[in-house]
């Protein structure tokens, strides 16, 4: 089963897709983790990732998609797996269905966790205040223009595949357990 997570940072997605890859043995794949491992890392690509993620703004369309692409030929993938944070762009939206019509891979659900933006800027100041460590792009300045660009570059995704008729969009406003039954509930559906 492969399925993408979709919604604005903050959302839950990792914590959906964490708990999706515990009871589906599906693989969680967070463009952003692989990002933030390569920065770590000090590569060049990875000091070009920290740059542009702590300025909230998008890695390069190309880049993106051949990370992913080679991400969904490893093995560890052969059960299905779960996009958190890619597709981020319509371009990134149509390699990726390319992508899967070249492998001979199917798409099983969009699910688009809906957060309102005010929603999300208090979850991140009570994050800050809760924790020691914090992200570099763990800020509310960060988050207010990650926001925008989710808005502006991400968002028309949504139509995209309202259009393929594939959709589905649960509250992220509720809490987590709820969202994952309705997730769980959607997953059933989609492999009938
Ligand atoms: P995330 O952990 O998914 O919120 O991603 C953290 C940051 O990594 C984002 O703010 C972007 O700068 C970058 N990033 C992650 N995924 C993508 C993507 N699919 N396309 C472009 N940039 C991305």
């Amino acid at each position: 089963m492969n399925i993408i997570l979709l919604g604005p940072p903050g959302a839950g997605k990792g914590t959906q897709a964490k708990r999706l890859e515990e009871r589906h043995g599906l693989k969680q794949l967070s463009t952003g983790d692989m990002l933030r491992a390569a920065a770590a890392s000090g590569s060049e690509l990875g000091q070009k990732a920290k740059e542009i993620m702590d300025a909230g703004q998008l890695m390069p369309d190309e880049l993106m998609v051949k990370m992913i692409a080679e991400r969904i030929a490893q093995p560890d993938c052969a059960k299905g797996f779960i996009l958190d944070g890619f597709p981020r762009t319509v371009p990134q939206a149509e390699a990726l269905d390319e992508m899967l019509a070249a492998n001979g891979l199917k798409l099983h659900a969009v699910i688009e966790i809906r957060v309102a933006d005010e929603v999300l800027v208090e979850r991140i100041q009570t994050r800050i205040a809760q924790s020691e460590t914090v992200r570099s792009d763990d800020t509310v300045e960060t988050l207010k223009k990650r926001l925008d660009v989710y808005h502006a570059q991400t968002a028309p995704i949504l139509p995209y595949y309202e259009r393929q008729g594939r959709l589905i969009t649960v509250d992220g406003m509720k809490p987590i357990d709820t969202v994952t039954e309705e997730i769980e509930a959607i997953l059933s559906e989609a492999v009938r």
